[in-house]
């Protein structure tokens, strides 16, 4: 069979540990038989950051930005036992994280839903999608530890104008203070790619945050999110789709009951919470994709656990593995899938589909790597490898 061809490349972020070898498995057997594609490739394995002092991260970055698609292998964040293990110069940055600041982009995190796995939430039935945003907040305050009475003040000094100042709290004993902040700039980026998501995907798009109590921090992202949604209220209505604002704890209430089909942005924090929380609800983390979006559209795919650590020292042993695949996968199909709607070329996004619906063939068929038999019904009796879940889903493909 002839390989289709892709028009504009597509830049591959290589990673670290049994995601690398199953990232190299996907392509070799899944990828490369049947497409013919330019793979702008980058080694962001954690030996190749460490011998590049890390440019290799950012010449990724850029790639993306300017090729506007990208798919990503779960990557090691360093820290101290990983600088040892690995004899690194030093305890380099979230490789996610600086890709993120290079795009500007807000990640979104998507359970992939087969018949025959039920969440544990037994009103969930689709896809709750959460936008966390990703800059701010704590993940960027500062903090003092108070340790004898006296009197913290925010102040205020802009660079023209009159100071201002407010009390924080007048100590009388110890305690601790933290100071935090957030940019229009980065909330109306957040804004619009949350928009752009929903609108993408016609779903409803909420928002939640807790402006009755913080009344100016939280307000402020209330108004920017209302502003941008109401500029594109013509956009939601020709879609099908609402927006609403809602109180976080309420939100999360509704987010319990609900049969889920929307995306929840949220702030940093509760996103961070919330996405562990809708994550371990839909069962496997072994079938949780992540998609990165910039507001200028675009794309970073890759799954959204990590390098799958303790089943990567299982087969350095030379033991047999069974790591699921599945995300890893629909990081390429999603790459995949997006490069072809950006070229206009539908026979590029259908074969995305065809190897998205050969990985749900099998695991509905009851060919399932080990994580998945207990969520299973029916339970399968067996199960498969790392590579023999790979091998099934090829002779799926190669059959359709
Ligand atoms: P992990 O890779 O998410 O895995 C934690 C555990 O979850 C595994 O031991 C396994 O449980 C289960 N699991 C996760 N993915 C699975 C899969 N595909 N198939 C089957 N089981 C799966 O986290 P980690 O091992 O603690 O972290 C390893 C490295 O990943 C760290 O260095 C961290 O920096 C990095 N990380 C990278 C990213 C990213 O690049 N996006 C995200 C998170 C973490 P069992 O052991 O019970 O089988
Ligand atoms: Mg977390």
């Amino acid at each position: 069979m002839a390989k289709i061809r892709v028009l504009n490349p597509i830049v591959e972020l290589d990673g670290d540990e049994m995601t690398r070898i199953i990232w190299a498995m996907i392509k070799e057997r899944l990828i490369l038989p049947f497409l013919d594609v330019d793979l702008k490739y980058f080694d962001l394995g954690v030996r190749k950051r460490d011998e590049t002092d890390d440019r290799i991260t950012a010449e990724a970055g850029h790639a993306i930005r300017h090729f506007g698609v990208g798919v990503k292998c779960a990557t090691i964040t360093p820290d101290a036992e990983r600088v040892s293990e690995y004899r690194l110069k030093k305890e380099w940055p979230s490789p996610n994280g600086q890709i993120r600041s290079i795009l500007d982009g807000t990640v979104f995190r998507k359970p992939i839903i087969v018949r025959t796995i039920t969440p544990a939430v037994r009103s969930w039935k689709k896809p709750i999608i959460i936008g966390r945003h990703a800059y701010g907040d704590i993940y960027r305050g500062v903090e003092l530890k108070v340790d004898r009475p006296g009197k913290v003040e925010l102040v205020y000094t802009p660079t023209e104008g009159p100071e201002r100042r407010v009390l924080v709290h007048d100590f009388s004993g110890p305690g601790v203070v933290m100071g935090m902040h957030n940019l229009e700039k980065s909330i109306r980026s957040f804004a619009r790619a949350c928009i752009a998501y929903a609108l993408s995907e016609r779903i409803d798009l909420w928002f939640s945050m807790k402006d009755t109590i913080s009344k100016q921090y939280h307000a402020f992202f209330r108004t920017v999110f209302s502003e941008e949604a109401a500029a594109r209220k013509a956009d939601f209505d020709g879609a099908g789709v609402a927006y609403r604002y809602m109180l976080i704890d309420d939100a999360a209430a509704q987010m319990m009951k609900s049969a889920g089909n929307m995306l929840w942005a949220v702030s940093n924090y509760d996103g961070d919470v919330f996405s562990d929380v809708v994550a371990a609800g839909f069962g496997s983390l072994g079938m949780m994709t992540s998609v990165l979006v910039s507001p200028d559209g675009q794309f970073e795919f890759e799954a959204a656990h990590g390098t799958v650590r303790r089943h990567y020292y299982e087969h350095l042993k030379g033991r047999p593995t069974s790591t699921n695949s599945v995300a890893s996968i629909f990081a390429w199909t999603g790459g995949i899938k997006k490069r072809g709607e950006l070229d206009g070329t539908p026979e590029v996004v259908a074969f995305g589909e065809r190897l998205e619906a050969a990985v749900i063939g099998c695991i509905e068929a009851g060919i399932v790597t080990k994580d998945l038999v207990p969520l299973m019904e029916p339970r399968p009796t067996g199960y498969q490898t790392t590579e023999g879940f790979i091998a099934a889903v090829e002779d799926r493909l190669t059959a359709a």
